[in-house]
């Protein structure tokens, strides 16, 4: 099944954008282009807010039951139609399929997850100070919700912010990001499949300025939800005051990966390998700054590059592929120009950092390690969102909690250790919403997922994230 949409869909129907722009889709492992897709912009933007503002008179009032039942046939249809949609992901994001293929499984794992959970939005009763009063809490929906994603999950990003804000009962206006479309289309197809009625569900492949201000400047959006850099939730969060736009936000990350000296140092500069160059690093939670005891730090080192430099880079479609390309040239441009600057400033690369042989086309890098770093490299203060692990040392807990939380960024971090004391010591101290001790995956459709400082406000997946896009009301009954 390929998708053949390429359009905008407002309303219940598959239509072009009002200026009739179209852009040219990418194929970052080969550079061709492979379709030609509806570009809409703010016009398209107001459209798509009438139609979901309407929606919301009638989806609102819906019961979780039966919002559930098409979010769990949506759910079904993408578990139908894997091998086709997971293949149409790497053809657009270039990650290798066996990791599409687990994301569109978690995305219809979330469709499931928020059909049940919807049902359980649960208020309550509070006693009062007075015989005469009865006070209660109650959840509704919120209303019209902007959902505007990143590229680096197409499935993921879009399923956990729509998911949660259709089973709350609102209507969704969705712009997921210009690189990645065609997954986009795929989870729409889904839900209609479900059958989700007209104008509910509103997809934009559009600019991204000019629908972002739609959104911020009409008061019939209650609440934008985005997943992508702190620049651009910057640029939101100034926006919002002009209505009130309430705002979840799911920003950037920069996460320390502890690793005390009493660990199996073998596996974790295996798993290392793995858990870092997932989806090539492009991953807000991606391990990224790995702080070693000085007493491992060399063995560490060694390990960690032999790993590294056997990964297979390559088409995603090809067998055994560890890392594809990078998303776009500009993105593979912004990781080279950050290694330059950090070899001028005296670091070390211990393995790869190049283009790799014989691959001419294609956003593809060698995936590399890093040394001779310390907390004023350049790798140590930026989002790398790329194929870089850089190597720090440590002398003791305090030191290691030191540098971990000197960011200003608070979305994940991880440590590893084998001693409970220093285990929970580590997890207090982080100043992070999410913390991995003894694994790579601290996320699940179940789990709270958000960012402390500038890596966010507010929570997706789990209930939190249900509440997110419901809002609290107290009814206060007196007289009686
Ligand atoms: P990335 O650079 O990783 O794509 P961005 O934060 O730029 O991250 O993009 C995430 C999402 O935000 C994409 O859908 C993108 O189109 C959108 N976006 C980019 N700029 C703006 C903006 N000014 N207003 C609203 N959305 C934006």
């Amino acid at each position: 099944m390929k998708s053949t949409r390429n359009k905008q869909y407002i309303n219940g129907v598959w239509v072009d954008a009002a200026d009739k722009q179209q852009l040219p889709l990418i194929n970052p492992a080969t550079e061709e282009v492979i379709a030609s897709i509806s570009l809409g912009n703010d016009k398209d933007a107001v459209l798509a807010i009438d139609a979901a503002h309407a929606a919301f008179k009638t989806w609102s009032k819906t019961t979780p039951y039966y919002r559930a039942e098409i979010l769990k046939k949506a759910a079904d249809y993408l578990r139908q139609n894997l091998d086709a949609i997971a293949h149409e992901m790497v053809l657009e994001s270039g990650k290798p399929l066996l990791e599409a293929r687990g994301e569109w499984t978690v995305a219809a794992n979330l469709l499931e997850w928020y059909a049940e959970e919807g049902k359980r939005a649960y208020g309550k009763v509070i006693p009062t100070n007075r015989v005469d009063k009865r006070s209660s809490v109650i959840w509704q929906p919120m209303g019209v919700i902007g959902v505007i994603t990143a590229w680096n999950f197409p499935a993921y990003n879009p399923a956990r912010a729509w998911a949660a804000a259709l089973a709350a009962g609102c209507t969704v206006v969705a712009k997921p990001s210009e690189n990645t479309p065609l997954s986009a289309y795929h989870l729409v197809d889904a839900l209609i499949n479900g059958g989700m009625p007209s104008g509910v569900l509103n997809l934009l492949i559009a600019e991204a300025a000019p629908v972002g201000d739609a959104m911020l400047n009409d008061p019939r959006l209650k609440k934008i939800s985005f997943t992508g850099s702190t620049r651009v939730g910057k640029i939101l969060m100034d926006g919002a005051s002009r209505t009130n736009t309430k705002l979840s936000l799911e920003l950037g990350g920069n996460a320390p990966v502890i690793i005390f000296d009493d660990v199996d140092v073998d596996a974790i500069a295996k798993a290392a390998s793995i858990a870092r160059f997932r989806n090539n690093g492009q991953v807000c939670i991606a391990p990224q700054r790995f702080y070693v005891h000085k007493n491992i730090y060399d063995q560490f080192a060694n390990l960690v590059s032999k790993y590294v430099s056997q990964l297979k880079v390559g088409n995603g479609f090809e067998d055994g592929v560890n890392v594809g390309p990078l998303i776009t040239s500009k993105q593979r441009d912004s990781v080279f120009e950050l290694l330059e600057k950090t070899k001028a400033e005296n670091a070390e690369i211990l393995t790869g950092g190049h283009r790799p042989e014989g691959m001419d086309k294609g956003y593809f890098m060698q995936p590399a390690v890093v040394t001779n770093l310390d907390q004023t490299s350049s790798l140590a203060k930026n989002e790398i969102f790329g194929p870089v692990l850089p190597l720090f040392a440590f002398d003791d807990l305090s030191d290691a909690l030191a540098k971990a939380n000197d960011t200003e960024y608070g979305l994940a971090a991880y440590a590893f250790t084998n001693h409970l004391k220093t285990a929970i010591q580590v997890s207090e101290g982080l100043e992070f919403g999410i913390v991995g001790i003894n694994e790579w995956a601290p996320h699940g459709t179940e789990l709270p997922f958000g960012g402390w400082k500038q890596s966010g406000q507010g929570h997706e997946s789990g209930s939190e994230g249900l509440f997110e896009y419901m809002e609290k009301k107290l009814i206060s009954i007196g007289g009686l």
